[in-house]
């Protein structure tokens, strides 16, 4: 199975890479819906919200905590929004877990 997420990750394709850490990758949105547009993706290959196990739920709060840091090292954190796309109908394209972090419209 190919993941571009998990290409990426990997740092087998390209991307705009902000934060890493064991657990998480920051990079930015390809196609961006708004001045800042981030996306937190964990390391670890979950399809989507649904297939998310209770055991790997610390990953999203992992998630949260890395967002909110980007926002501040971004110097958005007065105004932004996380948004996790789960299914096709809700707009998901990338079935590699991951929440958009978006902001920067006072800028
Ligand atoms: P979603 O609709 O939640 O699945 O979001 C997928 C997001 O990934 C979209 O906003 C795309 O613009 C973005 N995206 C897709 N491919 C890449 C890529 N190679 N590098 C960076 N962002 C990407
Ligand atoms: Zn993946």
């Amino acid at each position: 199975m190919t993941c571009i997420f998990c290409h990426i990750i990997e740092h087998r394709l390209p991307a705009e890479i902000l934060y890493e850490d064991k657990e998480i990758t920051v990079f930015k949105d390809v196609n961006p819906a708004a001045p800042v547009h981030l996306l937190i993706v964990p390391k670890k290959h979950i399809d989507s919200l649904n297939a998310l196990k209770e055991k790997d739920a610390d990953l999203v709060k992992k998630m949260v905590l890395v967002a909110k840091m980007m926002a501040e090292k971004q110097g958005i954190q007065n105004g932004y929004r996380l948004m996790i796309n789960n299914g096709r109908e809700a707009g998901q394209v990338v079935y590699h877990l991951h929440m958009h972090l978006l902001g920067g419209w006072g800028k």
